[in-house]
């Protein structure tokens, strides 16, 4: 018979820490601490497979596993040497969600389930404690009545607040037994009001509905966006652990905490975390309470601590990875309660896995799998400018919680930081967070909070998302109704209203008001350079380059470790303030003499650029495209003309200045200009741009523009060789559907370089022409086109867009519902699509290397960026990624790790 229930306790289990798909990550690793000896509290988990049976049931758990669920439950009594709703004595449960992967307060975890008005008055005998007992009760009726009934939390806070308000009390543990007993009648009430029903009286029942809840947390909004954010499935359904109560809450020889087992902010190996005298569950990360750090429990309980840190330290060995722990202690006696795999920041994700290495607890090859390649953002990210920093006015430091310097504008609540982020960089200011705010941290570039400690909530979603996070910044006082914070320095209070900009550095804590400037951070020391050495050496010989357009980018691609320039865009350089006019006065040419003179202008600028480009990328090949947009996108739209013509002969002198230097002309030439503009902007008008007059069809159209850019390229070859440097230049055509566009530019470019060089006497120069591979009927005739082509590019974006027939700009009109409805996995433009355009891909490369096996093929769209494509890349058998400068060493780690993953399939398919 197939087994749902699985118990653990008294030093046995049924699972253990290999279990996580069927146990979820919290039951199997309960089940494995169990096995080993550690003091785990006993219980049993009803696997994740039945929440999907439970939905595919009619939200009903079948009666086989009911009654699986029941011996599970005689067991665990038996263990315990109590019954759940005995009167005397009960047995008392929580009940605990857990997925697979952590979802950190995501779902719902419910405590002291058991407690009714009969078994409450006998836990109050058996423990001689009148007040806990009515302190269990009042939290078991306020998380049962919000997470199985549906009560809006609120009202029980408002019940709650209101009494301690009228007792004139600050700290709950204050409230006495009396206070209690009279919140549970009310809390009593109000679930009668809310439901029309009493509140549930039988254990049995409480249980069911309890472990029911759990399983339908799994599909509540936070969790549903979480798993989206964090890329986990949907289908893996949560487990539901249901296991003995320990109480931390019991007195001033009890408490609760959470910890690390290392820094998770920074990775320093470290013991990290925090706990609460005698104070129950979620109360530490809750920020009700601001907890003291671990450090001072050494003090208050030595016994407790010294088993701990013996524990914890054990636990890291032999899951060789950093933990985050869970931990309770009942009268001076320590239970854990949950280890996992720690979330940690990029910064500490590295620092981690360098120091394991060192300590010979990893491999090299296990610590580069460690880190995701995503994580390296938080490192390669800007740091402030300490000029600039003080310039700005010092609020405080708070706790530094998660590293990063962020600039935004002050958002005060989740959804003012979403409309925020859309006009410009947000920061979430608030009290603390809650598991609600999570799509305003989504949307944030920092979170700042005035409560909680390093194990709140805001601290560990940060953390986990990388984002730049302070909290405990306790100087502030929020006042979320009117959007704005103030804060007391030295003798001036500060305000600062939504909108308002602040800097936060979430390395040391410090909060500042105003617009801090930033700087480029450092990759070529420290920890992140000793992983990257690492990667690159499993990496092997598949390339990273970077798309650069000027010396500048390009230098900073270098600086990342990009070899070579994957794509030059030549467009961008026409866009300059100075050259549009030529650019302009190009495109109104009538006949090619003028087309030719105008050219000539531009030729000198671009020879200078590319030089540039040459110089920074020495010794390493660079790929410069060839004209590509429209021409139309170098003019001023036909709007702005037309009003411009209206308005002229009543435009004052100051108006007329600036629509000469808009229109590239002086202010006499405006009369002639406009309408000329006009005239030539409405004869280049398309229904379809993108798929117009453009690419390899401007130079077919206008030979003399691919002329003069090879001839700026080689110009520039020939400045930068003879000063001794070994340069590659690359020509690359875009935009071709066959050879024949491929053909009819090569030759002009060839002709070019045999020119220019002959002249320079460097005929030896070795340089190559290849194409974009765009069109889909390119890559289906990629084997005549690799006869003229030495090299491909592919150019996923434009390949995406033509392959789907789908418009990049417009799909953003509908982008939400083809991802909700699972139409498509994931932005197509964001992430490859591998089932489709990688086909063509795939099918291109192998056309490609037929004709020409050592055709050098890349790809340089928007994907080389993207760790999962940059895996298919390297399956497929490219030569090369090629990705914005930031990404360089993203993409390095991801083709390491695809290196990687391979290596391991070649393995075990001979093993
Ligand atoms: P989450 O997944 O949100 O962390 P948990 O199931 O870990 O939820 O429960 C949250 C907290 O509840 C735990 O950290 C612990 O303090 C408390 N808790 C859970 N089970 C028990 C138990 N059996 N005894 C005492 N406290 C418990
Ligand atoms: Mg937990
Ligand atoms: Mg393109």
């Amino acid at each position: 018979m197939k087994k749902y229930v699985y118990s653990f306790g008294g030093g046995t289990a049924d699972g253990d820490k290999s279990m996580k798909d069927l146990l979820g990550g919290k039951g199997a690793n309960l089940a494995e601490m169990c096995k080993n000896g550690l003091p785990v509290p006993g219980g049993f988990t009803v696997a994740t497979e039945v929440c999907n049976i439970y939905f595919q049931n009619g939200n009903k758990v079948p009666k086989e596993i009911q009654d699986e669920q029941g011996q599970a439950l005689a067991k665990l009594e038996k263990l315990m040497g109590k019954k759940l709703g005995d009167a005397k004595d009960p047995l008392l449960l929580s009940v605990r969600s857990g997925a697979k992967f952590s979802m950190p307060g995501m779902m719902n975890t419910i405590l002291n389930l058991g407690l009714n008005d009969e078994t409450t008055e006998g836990l109050a005998v058996r423990s001689n404690n009148e007040r806990f007992a009515y302190d269990c009760y009042r939290r078991f009726i306020q998380m049962f009545g919000e997470v199985a009934l549906g009560i809006e939390m609120e009202h029980f806070d408002h019940i709650f607040d209101e009494k301690k308000k009228k007792r004139k009390i600050k700290v709950d543990s204050d409230l006495s037994a009396a206070d209690l007993k009279a919140i549970i009648e009310d809390y009593k009430k109000l679930v009668k009001k809310e439901t029309k029903k009493d509140f549930p009286q039988d254990a049995h029942v409480q249980l069911d509905m309890s472990r029911d809840a759990v399983f339908r947390s799994w599909n509540n909004d936070k969790a549903v966006y979480y798993r989206r954010m964090e890329k986990i499935p949907d289908e893996i359904g949560t487990a539901c652990t249901v296991q003995a109560m320990v109480f931390g809450n019991m007195g001033d020889d009890c408490g609760t905490g959470v910890g690390f087992t290392r820094d998770p902010g920074s990775g320093e190996n470290v013991f990290y975390g925090e706990f609460l005298i005698n104070a129950q569950g979620e109360d530490v990360v809750a920020g009700i309470r601001t907890p003291q750090a671990i450090a001072d429990l050494k003090k208050v309980m030595p016994g407790v601590y010294k088993e701990l840190r013996e524990i914890t330290t054990n636990l890291e060995k032999a899951y060789k990875d950093m933990q985050d722990f869970e931990f309770t202690f009942e009268s001076g006696k320590l239970y854990m309660l949950q280890t996992r795999n720690g979330k940690r920041t990029g910064p500490a994700a590295v620092r981690i896995a360098v120091e394991m290495v060192k300590e010979g607890l990893i491999e090299k090859d296990e610590a580069v799998m460690r880190v995701a390649p995503s994580q390296l953002d938080q490192l390669l990210h800007p740091v402030f400018d300490n000029a600039s920093l003080k310039t700005l006015t010092k609020i405080t430091r708070g706790i530094a919680a998660s590293p990063g310097a962020a600039v935004g504008m002050a958002a005060f609540s989740a959804q003012g930081a979403v409309a925020m982020a859309a006009k410009g960089p947000a920061i979430l200011v608030r009290k603390e967070t809650t598991p609600d705010d999570i799509a305003g941290m989504d949307a944030a570039k920092g979170i700042l909070t005035a409560v909680g400690g390093k194990s709140s909530h805001a601290a560990v979603v940060a953390r986990g998302m990388g984002r730049p996070c302070i909290v405990g910044a306790s100087i502030i006082s929020i006042d979320e109704k009117a959007k704005r914070f103030t804060a007391k320095v030295g003798d001036k209070t500060i305000t600062v209203k939504e909108g308002d900009f602040i800097s936060i550095d979430g390395t040391t804590g410090d909060v500042y008001v105003g617009q801090s400037k930033t700087v480029e951070p450092s990759t070529k020391s420290g920890f992140l350079a000793e992983f990257m050495k690492w990667a690159d050496e499993f990496r092997g010989d598949f390339g990273v380059r970077a798309n650069a357009d000027i010396p500048k980018d390009a230098k900073a691609a270098r600086n990342f470790g990009a070899e070579g320039i994957g794509l030059c865009r030549t467009e961008h350089m026409f866009f300059a303030e100075d050259r549009l006019p030529f650019m302009q006065a190009m495109i109104l040419a009538t006949d090619e003499k003028s087309r030719r003179a105008a050219l000539a202008k531009l030729l000198p600028m671009q020879r200078k650029d590319f030089a540039g480009l040459f110089e920074a990328m020495e010794g390493f090949p660079v790929v410069i495209r060839t004209l590509d947009p429209p021409l139309h996108e170098f003019l001023p739209k036909r709007e702005e003309l037309m009003v411009a013509e209206v308005k002229l002969p009543h435009a004052t002198a100051k108006e007329k200045k600036e629509m000469a230097a808009k229109f590239g002309c002086t202010v006499g030439e405006l009369k002639k200009t406009i309408p000329s503009l006009l005239h030539r902007v409405e004869e280049l008008h398309e229904m379809n741009p993108m798929l117009g007059h453009r690419g390899c069809r401007l130079g077919i159209t206008y030979p003399e523009i691919t002329e003069m850019q090879a001839r700026a390229i080689f110009e520039a070859a020939v400045i930068v060789a003879k000063k001794g440097k070994k340069i590659i230049p690359e020509v690359m055509i875009p935009l071709v559907g066959g050879y024949k566009e491929l053909e009819h530019q090569k030759a002009i470019v060839e002709s070019v370089a045999k020119e220019v060089l002959g002249k320079a006497g460097l005929t030896k120069l070795k340089y190559y022409i290849g194409t974009m591979i765009e069109i889909p009927r390119a890559a289906l005739t990629a084997d005549s086109v690799a006869e003229h082509a030495e090299f491909f590019s592919f150019g996923t974006n434009d390949l995406t867009q033509t392959t789907m027939g789908l418009s990049r700009d417009d799909y953003t009109k509908f982008n939400a519902h083809y991802e909700n409805l699972k139409i498509f996995k994931t932005d197509p433009f964001g992430s490859l699509d591998q089932e489709g355009v990688g086909k063509l891909i795939e099918l291109a490369i192998q056309l490609g290397r037929k004709t020409r096996p050592d055709l050098e093929i890349g790809i340089c769209g928007e994907h080389g960026g993207d760790p999962d494509s940059v895996a298919f890349c390297y399956r497929a058998g490219m030569n090369y990624v090629s990705c914005s400068p930031y990404r360089v060493p993203i993409a390095r780690l991801a083709a390491a790790q695809a290196a990687l993953a391979k290596g391991a399939k070649t393995e075990s398919r001979t093993a």
